[in-house]
């Protein structure tokens, strides 16, 4: 199917002014992003951005397909919808996202009051879509298979004032066997190094402080450029954070997330060697069972993982090392799972996104013998997370004295409504809880303070000593006038060329 991204003035323009738009997301950080991208997209197009306790004249679900019943969360929220749109036929709805690339039509078979379909890779055709559907008052279905236009060149509306995504790649080039990604956003497709710098300067320009590099598989960046005039480059991933490193006013950059067997130590010495670049990493482990990374088709080994985390220790001491961990994949044994506890006993993981396996339809690991009986995947979940916790707590507590420099954050836990406290991140992504202090009023997110650390709890930090410094920012200021930067046109980003087939495997990426 083809893409047309009609962004006209004249009668259209004036009808989708007077309309408003809500988009809901689900899943990951790219869904985020995404629906960053669909946001700015409407907007350039005339639609206005509903309140939120309003109902918009068009809600667009921008869908995961990664989490457990994600196809029945959708079907039940769309079925609330469908009183209101037979109420009112001129209400629009539209479902994006991973789920609308896996089901297609059915979603128009389970509703057939949702407007429009449409792919991952066809997001800049919503406009067009709306349009063609209240136009031929029929539904619009457009999945292509491969992507066309790298979606870092459709304008996006950020959220936030202060930290921004910048995606360096879409698309993995790997099969592990539990994920459904690789089939719907395709193969790895790397952007060129020019332009994801010149996204992160216009950010920056804007008052951004923080990027976070994005990639389903952020090392690989460098093997599979859109651009085939942009040699092919192992060493690419580590220059683009170098190259981050000289840009004036950028204080944080972070990535997510890198794959262990990409691993390698020229990252770590960017890492160490670039002060703007974050003392965190985030890297899946999984599994801690050799068998299991085998019958997932990760091609790192415990022995691997342990041993880059030894090396990102020696060279950035205070790291902050989190984790993705699978419990119960089909024919994880009590030894396997051991073998994970170990791993994770001798990683010290500030913290861990924990998951109980559970098939995903479309998966090769859904069709494996041996699934792991319900109980049995939540009793060794629980003492994972038992263990985690530990880790988690006496990590925290040995924090407690440490001076920490927050970047001021918008609406992170609700610590803040009983006691007075704000929220901010620090540098090695630690949530922490603080007092602000008599100047209360003058702290806007976006802003940066520095503090003391007074105590700890497993998921947070608390520092309730008198602040040391607050720095007015130009983010803080953006924050405070409700600018939000925008990005897209006009960053000279390459097409893609002609599609090529997608990936044919692989299932719900864990991250
Ligand atoms: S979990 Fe999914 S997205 Fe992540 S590396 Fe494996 S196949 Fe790629």
């Amino acid at each position: 199917m083809t893409s047309v991204v009609t962004r006209g003035g004249d009668a259209a323009t004036a009808h989708r002014s007077a309309r408003t738009f809500q988009v809901r997301t689900y899943g990951c950080q790219m869904n985020v992003h995404d629906s960053e991208r669909i946001a700015g997209l409407l907007e350039e197009a005339g639609y206005q951005r509903a309140a939120d306790s309003a109902d918009p004249d068009i809600v667009v679900f921008n869908t995961c397909a990664v989490r457990e019943n994600a196809d029945n969360k959708l079907y039940g929220n769309l079925s609330h919808l469908a009183p209101r749109k037979q109420a009112d036929p001129d209400m629009q709805i539209a479902v994006g996202g991973c789920l609308a690339q896996k089901d297609r039509d059915t979603v128009l078979r389970k509703a057939p009051y949702v407007d429009v379909v449409f792919g991952t890779h066809n997001i800049g055709s919503l406009p067009a879509l709306l349009d063609r559907a209240r136009h031929n008052r029929t539904a619009q279905v457009e999945i292509a298979e491969a992507l066309r236009e790298f979606p870092s060149s459709l304008p996006a509306r950020r959220e936030s004032a202060y930290a921004a995504w910048v995606s360096i790649s879409v698309g993995c080039n790997n099969t592990c066997t539990f994920c459904i990604v690789p089939s719907l956003r395709g193969k790895e497709v790397d952007r060129r190094p020019g332009d994801v710098l010149a996204e992160v300067q216009s950010l920056v320009d804007q008052g951004v402080l923080e990027i976070t590099l994005l990639g389903q598989n952020v090392n690989a960046y460098g093997v599979s450029f859109a651009d085939l005039d942009q040699p092919r480059d192992r060493g690419a991933f580590a220059k683009l954070l170098r190259a981050c490193g000289q840009i004036d006013g950028l204080e944080r950059v972070r990535f997510t997330s890198p794959h262990p067997a990409e691993f390698t130590d020229d990252v770590i010495e960017a890492m160490a060697e670039t002060p703007n670049v974050c003392p965190t990493l985030h890297m899946p482990l999984q599994s801690g069972s050799d068998r299991v990374l085998k019958a997932m088709r990760r091609s790192y080994r415990a022995e691997k993982y342990l041993g880059i985390i030894d090396r990102v220790r020696a060279a950035i001491p205070h790291a902050a090392i989190t984790t993705d961990i699978i419990v119960g994949f089909p024919g994880e044994t009590e030894e396997d799972f051991q073998a994970t506890l170990d791993v994770v006993a001798a990683a010290r993981f500030s913290s861990a996104f924990t998951f109980q396996y559970s098939k995903r339809p479309g998966t090769p690991a859904a069709e494996l013998p041996d699934q792991v009986a319900k109980d049995v995947v939540s009793q060794r979940y629980q003492r994972l997370i038992e263990l985690q916790e530990t880790i988690s707590m006496e990590e925290n507590a040995a924090q407690i004295g440490r001076t920490v420099e927050l970047l001021v954050a918008t609406g992170e836990g609700r610590k803040d409504v009983a006691t007075a406290r704000m929220s901010g991140r620090a540098r090695d992504g630690r949530l922490v809880h603080f007092a602000p202090g008599p100047d209360v009023a003058a702290i806007r997110p976006g802003d940066v303070v520095v503090t003391t650390v007074t105590g700890a709890a497993p998921h947070h930090l608390i520092a309730d000593a008198t602040l040391i410094a607050h720095r007015r920012t130009r983010a803080g200021d953006a924050h405070e006038n409700g600018q939000r930067p925008s990005t897209g046109t006009g960053l000279g980003m390459p097409g893609i060329g002609a599609p090529a087939q997608s990936a044919p495997v692989a299932a719900g990426c864990a991250r």
